[in-house]
């Protein structure tokens, strides 16, 4: 991917690993579209970061992605790059849960969102002359935690969909990019900003920039401490981030 000169749509793009990732690429030159579902947090985000455009989504509404295409499409035509990562995590214990609206809001963001999005805006991606399509997978999705077995298991298929994805479309020009975060200190669930297995989210942003530089083709962008978050989950020192299941 070129690192300057793209117009670049993130979803989650108003906190966290999406807001990082938007001022980085801001700062190097490319024109930054962040969509969330609040409207004061992506107020909020321009205010601090001026030049982001902010855009109101939300990823389990089939209307508001609908919507979202249509207008970027029209006010952007030169958008090329999509960053899928809006997501959410949260915990679900299998033994007490009286239903699954745990599991089946989180299908419908993590996995369902990426999908319908892409859908929505593949022709006019594909229409760009350097077309990018970026998936935010986890590192949970291959050391899944006892916590949270339907975000595992909805980023293990978003790291599938990412890979036929890939394939699907290899004789386009665009490039299907996989981003694997490991933990990484955001508000994703309550206590992970400050938890001692969360890299701070500086740190992260810095690190897959540079990846992204320094290795431009490469498919999957993963930050090597993913082998200290499988130690951690494997001595239960991670699960206890949630406590109550654990
Ligand atoms: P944050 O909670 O800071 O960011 C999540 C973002 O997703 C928010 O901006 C939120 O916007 C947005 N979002 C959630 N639901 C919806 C929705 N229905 N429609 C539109 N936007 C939505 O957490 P992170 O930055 O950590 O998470 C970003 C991505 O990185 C996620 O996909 C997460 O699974 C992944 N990840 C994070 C890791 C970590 O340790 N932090 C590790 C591995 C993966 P709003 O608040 O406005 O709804």
């Amino acid at each position: 991917m070129h690192m300057t000169g793209n117009t670049i749509l993130i979803t989650g793009g108003a906190s966290g690993i999406g807001l990082g990732l938007a001022q980085a690429f801001h700062e190097r030159g490319n024109t930054v579209l962040i969509a969330g579902r609040r409207q004061r947090t992506l107020d909020e985000a321009v205010a601090a970061h001026p030049g982001l455009h902010p855009y109101v989504l939300d990823v389990t509404d089939p209307a508001s992605i609908a919507a979202l295409a249509a207008r970027v499409t029209a006010e952007h035509p030169v958008l090329n790059v999509l960053i899928n990562n809006a997501g959410i995590m949260q915990a679900e214990d299998i033994l007490t849960a009286t239903d699954t609206a745990v599991a089946e809001h989180t299908v419908t963001t993590n996995l369902l969102g990426p999908i319908r999005l892409t859908h929505a805006l593949l022709p006019h991606l594909l229409a760009q002359p350097r077309p990018v399509i970026v998936n935010v997978s986890s590192g949970l999705a291959s050391v899944p935690l006892a916590a949270t077995p339907t975000y595992s298991a909805t980023k293990a298929a978003i790291h599938s969909y990412t890979e036929s994805l890939r394939h699907q479309l290899r004789d386009t020009p665009a490039q299907v990019l996989e981003l694997t975060p490991p933990a990484v200190g955001t508000d994703l669930m309550p206590g992970h900003r400050d938890s001692p297995h969360s890299m701070p989210l500086d740190a992260y942003i810095a690190e897959v920039m540079q990846i992204m530089e320094t290795q431009p083709e490469a498919p999957e962008i993963c930050v090597q401490n993913v082998r200290f978050l499988r130690d951690a989950v494997a001595t239960g020192t991670y699960d206890r981030v949630f406590q109550g299941i654990n």
